[in-house]
């Protein structure tokens, strides 16, 4: 069989500990056999970004914005017992911050469903994608401790000399404040970010905010929204059926609960946080979450939501089998194949993206997983094996 082939390369980005062990796998079992692979290859593993003082991660988000797609693999965010373990020179900031910033993107996590894992809210039957602003509010904050009678003021100093000054609080015993900010460009960026990506994949968007509270902050956020929307994108989702909605958060959380999915929920950089722990959870385990950053100019990279998975990184050093589960860093490549297959009209390609992904939830529905699946599958009249990582691959290569 001749191998698919396509133009503009893709950015790869190899990763660290078992994530970097499936990832050749993944390579070998699954892509190399169909596709003739054409990469612009990027180490991101901790050694090579210790090695070029981390400069690899800048020349992998460079590549990123000049070919458009790229697929990442799981990466170490170092920390004082990483600094130990690797002998690094520098604590290296998280690679998945470097290229966010330098892309200015928005990040988009949807589960992958499975026919024979139930969500916890069964209602959910379709996947609800959380697009999370990734800039600003509380993780960039500025907090003081008051600890005396005090009164604390908002002051804003222009650069043209004006001030502004509004009164927070009179404290009259202890406490304590913060101060937090976001920028007109960011939350633009983000508003198109969404947009953009409810067209490509044909999903609705709701976004919510508390904006009867916060009149101002999240008010604006809300007013960038709206203006965006009615200027830009109003007859683009009118043409493909989707629509755009605005509610208050906690109604927004109601209104989640009770749905069937299959849309995309905007949230401010906290709510986005803290609600895509719970939907992950909720559709039954993080090793099924996919993760995609799209910048405002359209650049997609795509990678797994989890980690390295260290502990069982550890368990196959010594020997062992470990049994890891590799769907979303599958889906990683899938949907870089099928994003480089869509820019270059390329059917042929995005076919095998959807054939792959097809092979690899129907292996599951089938009874054949991974361990962490195993105990969350119920399908009547079938029985579930337990696989070891490389075998779950091959029996997805014999579907395929
Ligand atoms: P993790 O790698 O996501 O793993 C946490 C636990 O979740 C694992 O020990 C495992 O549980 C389970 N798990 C996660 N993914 C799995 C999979 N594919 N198959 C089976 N089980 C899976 O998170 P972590 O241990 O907190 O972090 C490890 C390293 O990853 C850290 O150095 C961190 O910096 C990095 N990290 C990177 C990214 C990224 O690059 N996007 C994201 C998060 C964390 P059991 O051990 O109980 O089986
Ligand atoms: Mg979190």
């Amino acid at each position: 069989m001749a191998k698919i082939k396509y133009n503009t390369p893709i950015v790869e980005m190899q990763g660290d500990e078992m994530t970097r062990v499936l990832w050749d796998w993944i390579k070998e079992i699954l892509l190399e056999p169909f596709v003739e692979l054409k990469t612009d290859f990027y180490d991101l593993g901790l050694v090579k970004r210790e090695e070029t003082k981390d400069q690899i991660t800048k020349d992998a988000a460079n590549a990123i914005k000049k070919y458009g797609v790229g697929v990442k693999c799981a990466t170490i965010t170092p920390n004082a017992q990483r600094v130990k373990e690797y002998n690094l020179s520098n604590m290296w900031l998280s690679p998945n911050g470097t290229i966010r910033a330098m892309l200015d993107g928005t990040v988009f996590r949807a589960p992958v469903l499975v026919d024979g894992i139930t969500p916890f809210i069964p209602t959910w039957t379709k996947p609800i994608t959380i697009a999370r602003h990734a800039y600003g509010d509380v993780y960039k904050n500025s907090e003081l401790r008051v600890d005396a009678p005090a009164t604390a003021e908002l002051k804003v100093t222009y650069e043209d000399g004006r001030v502004e000054t509004k009164k927070i609080f009179d404290f009259k015993s202890a406490g304590i404040i913060q101060g937090i900010h976001n920028l007109d460009s960011s939350i633009s960026s983000f508003a198109r970010s969404c947009f953009n990506y409810a067209l490509s994949t044909n999903q609705s968007v709701w976004f919510a905010t508390k904006d009867t509270i916060s009149k101002t902050y999240d008010h604006r956020f809300k007013d960038v929204f709206a203006e965006i929307y009615e200027n830009e994108y109003k007859d683009k989702f009118a043409e493909k059926g989707i629509s755009y909605d605005y509610t208050l958060i906690d109604d927004s959380v109601a209104r989640i609960v009770r749905s069937n999915g299959g849309f995309i929920w905007a949230l401010k950089n906290y709510d986005g946080d803290v609600m895509s722990d719970m939907v992950a959870t909720a559709y039954g385990s993080l090793a099924m979450m996919t993760s995609v950053l799209v910048s405002p100019d359209g650049n997609y990279e795509f990678e797994a939501a989890h980690g390295t998975v260290t502990r069982h990184y550890y368990r196959y050093l010594k020997g062992e089998q470990t049994s890891t589960n590799s769907v979303a860093t599958i889906y990683a490549w899938t949907g870089a194949l099928r994003k480089r297959g869509e820019s270059e009209d390329n059917q042929e390609l995005i076919a095998f993206a959807n054939k792959l992904e097809k092979a690899t939830v129907d292996t599951i529905s089938s009874g054949f997983m991974t361990k962490d699946l195993a105990g969350l599958f119920k399908k009547d009249g079938v029985t579930v094996t337990e696989l070891n990582s490389r075998d779950f691959l091959l029996k997805i290569a014999e579907r395929l």
